[in-house]
């Protein structure tokens, strides 16, 4: 799912006049965008005008735009309140089952609640307190070490809360977690993706079908799922050279390693019916596109020219009727980040439990050990994979897969990365300033540690994501005399003396095995979280 735009005061820049002018140019178009925006809700919406003041937009997702609104409470007091407006074309029960996670599991323990719903025909709008919070890119590198075990801690906290209640959250990362670093507050959001455990206590996540389900459903053409969710609705990857095969079983080079998943049901082995080359995948991904947006927007007529009243019992009451449960689903790509996957995930293992998200907190936590945000950038599934590898072990993946009933097959092998020297490396020798220490000039430092196009632009293929920093940095390292990481003498923000605690925890978190990862409760009683309160 793409990242929500984020929209922050015009900064003053120390460029020429004509950038200037041209930023204030795009500024103001900016403006008048989100102006538009703002009244059309109020247009669409109308109620919300009596209750607050919309002032700006805050985000903008593929699925939803959230926008900043103030509410005039009775002692004159102003209070601010995000109201999330959801696409129209939702389905019902997604909608309902995300309000429902956040009034049932939200509102304490760092889960964002809700204050109020607002709905006028397809227009769904959630309104919650506002939680002014940081840009995790922005912050990344300046925060100290004790902001990094308290950020973790507290995104522990919010994921026993959900976890407790039996919901997955399935899309975990720093965009759905906000923070505020100078109240160190911290809010969970975003159940746009939740999913039930077997035994959940949110009852409409009950009706929520899995994404593995869906695939199910849509490879033997079954009633009740319209679109296509996996491989072939993302962009088809750029590495012309590549081999990709059916849905069954995919092929890719990444990084000098071929990978070969064969997709069988209960791990069994499936025989690779059919080899098609790039060209014609990238017409079955058009083809793809095309029909789905077809008949997505045929049904938002159908439902515009038939008044909900007539097509169900549940129009302007708040609960869901039999009629709505049993509309077709309405599937867009909406599968949370390649990068913050976890294996079990990323191979289309039917069973994901709550360890899913448990990795994805893993993910972030290597963000912020390494320095590197994102810190896997992959645009699909496998390259994610691959990349985990590069990280874990090729060895150690395929057995943990084994473990879950995949059979992952992969052409090399890369050995699993020692966790501490990995962050290190990446994070440079001066921890404070780690930018300056990998990155040549102008860049911004920000780029992920693995990515595609660093991998491809690379003069020789690397063996691992973190070697293209490595040797920038160790050839200052060698030629200007600098020191190792590893002795950095005294750093005031806690940066030279990381206990081994923190990598543990890492470790438990980067299990490749669901089964044996840690679980929210158990990794906030973990050492490395002892002095925190
Ligand atoms: P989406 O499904 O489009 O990703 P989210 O619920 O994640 O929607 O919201 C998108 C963005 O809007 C968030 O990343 C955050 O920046 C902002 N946002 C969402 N809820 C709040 C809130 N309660 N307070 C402040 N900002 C919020
Ligand atoms: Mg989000
Ligand atoms: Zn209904």
């Amino acid at each position: 799912m793409e990242e929500p735009m984020a929209f922050s005061p015009l900064r003053g820049c120390d460029r020429c006049p004509a950038d200037d002018s041209l930023k204030k140019y795009e500024q103001s178009v900016k403006l008048s965008g989100i102006k538009r925006d703002i009244e059309e809700l109020c247009e669409a919406v109308p109620q919300l005008v009596s209750v607050f003041k919309i002032k700006d937009k805050i985000g903008e997702g593929t699925f939803s735009s959230v926008y900043l609104a103030t509410a005039q409470l009775q002692e004159g007091r102003e209070e601010k309140i995000a109201l999330k407006h959801l696409i129209p074309t939702s389905h019902p029960v997604r909608i309902a089952a995300e309000l429902q996670c956040l009034t049932v599991a939200g509102g304490q323990d760092n889960v964002m609640g809700v204050k109020y719903c607002f709905r006028k025909n397809d227009h769904v709008v959630i309104a919650m307190p506002y939680l002014e919070h940081e840009s995790f890119l922005d912050i990344l590198n300046s925060l100290s070490f004790q902001e990094v075990r308290e950020y973790m801690f507290n995104l522990f906290v919010a994921l026993k809360r959900i976890h407790q209640f039996g919901i997955v959250h399935r899309d975990v990362k720093p965009s759905n977690f906000l923070y505020n670093r100078r109240l160190k507050k911290y809010a969970l959001v975003d159940f746009g993706l939740a999913q039930g455990t077997r035994d959940t206590k949110i009852e409409l996540l009950k009706f929520v079908q899995s994404e593995a389900q869906q695939e199910d459903c849509s490879r033997n053409k079954c009633h009740g799922v319209i679109g296509h969710k996996g491989p072939l609705s993302r962009p088809a990857p750029k590495n012309v050279d590549q081999h990709i095969t059916t849905k069954t079983s995919v092929k890719r080079s990444y990084a000098n390693a071929q990978i070969h998943i064969k997709q069988g049901k209960d791990g069994k082995l499936i025989k690779q019916s059919k080899t098609v080359d790039i060209m014609s995948r990238k017409l079955a991904t058009k083809k793809m596109a095309v029909s789905t947006k077809a008949v997505n927007s045929s049904m938002r007529d159908s439902a515009r020219s038939c008044p909900a009243a007539l097509t169900c019992d549940c129009y302007g009451t708040d609960r869901v009727c039999s009629v709505c449960l049993s509309r077709r689903q309405q599937v867009a790509p909406r599968a949370g980040t390649p990068g913050f996957r976890a294996p079990e995930v990323l191979t289309k293992c039917p069973d994901q439990t709550t360890a899913i998200d448990m990795w994805s907190a893993g993910v972030i936590f290597l963000s912020l050990l390494s320095g590197r945000y994102p810190f896997y950038k992959a645009s699909d599934d496998l390259t994610a994979l691959a990349q985990i590898m590069t990280i874990r072990g090729s060895r150690e993946t395929i057995q943990a897969a084994k473990a879950f009933g995949k059979s992952i097959l992969c052409s090399k092998e890369v050995p699993a990365q020692d966790l501490r020297t990995l962050c290190e490396r990446l994070r440079g020798p001066d921890s404070a300033n780690p930018k300056s220490a990998v990155d040549p000039p102008g860049n911004t430092g920000h780029h992920p540690a693995a990515s595609e196009s660093t991998d491809h632009k690379a003069p020789h293929a690397p063996a691992s994501p973190a070697q293209h920093s490595e040797d920038s940095l160790y050839k200052r390292g060698s030629g200007g005399g600098r020191r190792h990481p590893r002795d950095r003498t005294a750093n005031p923000e806690g940066w030279d003396s990381v206990p081994d605690d923190a990598y543990d925890l890492l470790d438990k978190l980067l299990d490749l095995n669901p089964a044996s990862r840690i679980t929210a409760e158990a990794a906030l009683v973990h050492p490395f979280f002892k002095d925190v309160c």
